[in-house]
Order: structure tokens, then C-alpha cells, then sequence
């Protein structure tokens, strides 16, 4: 199986309810959603543009596959998701 090598490059993921805006990166190859859900609102974040560099003071969160302890505390959705081969935001983890 072909996993997408996103490494190097940078998503612009915007809300379509409060314009937040993030930008992310791979940190391992692997499938990343289209979608996401809005830290500050709740509300639905779409990838609208990928870059090949950022600024420097720019804020970059990255994709990433986690640990099985970590993988543990997902919700089944998630698990699913990360056992198809994706991966998740590192803002996603939930630590002790
Ligand atoms: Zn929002």
C-alpha cells in the first residue's frame, strides 16, 4: 500500500465559523482528514491551501501517529481512523 508523504509541506485548515485558522504538518506519513473539528468554536475546519513553507513565527501543529497507550484513550472513531492508516493532530493526545 502507497502511504501520502506529506513531510516538508504545510495544510492551512480554516473554520467556516469563527476563521480560525491553523496550519499543519506530517510529522509521519500517513492519511489525514479533509476535515477537522475547531478548537475554538466547535465548529468545522476545512484544508483550503498547502503550502511549501510558512514564516518562521508561524505556529505549525503536526500530524502524528501515537503511541498505544496513547491510541487507547481515543475515542473508537479515532482508533478506526488511525487503524486505516491515519493519523491525528498532536493536539488530539490526551495525557495522564
Ligand atoms: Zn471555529
Amino acid at each position: 500500500m502507497k502511504v501520502y508523504d506529506g513531510r516538508g509541506t504545510y495544510d492551512l485548515y480554516v473554520c467556516d465559523d469563527c476563521s480560525h485558522q491553523i496550519v499543519t504538518t506530517y510529522a509521519v506519513k500517513g492519511v489525514t482528514p479533509f476535515v477537522i473539528k475547531c478548537r475554538e468554536c466547535g465548529g468545522t475546519m476545512k484544508h483550503v491551501a498547502t503550502y511549501k513553507k510558512v514564516r518562521p513565527e508561524t505556529e505549525v501543529l503536526k500530524w502524528i501517529r501515537p503511541t498505544y497507550s496513547q491510541y487507547l484513550k481515543l475515542s473508537p472513531f479515532t482508533r478506526q481512523h488511525i487503524e486505516n492508516g491515519g493519523l491525528i493532530l498532536e493536539t488530539s493526545i490526551i495525557d495522564d
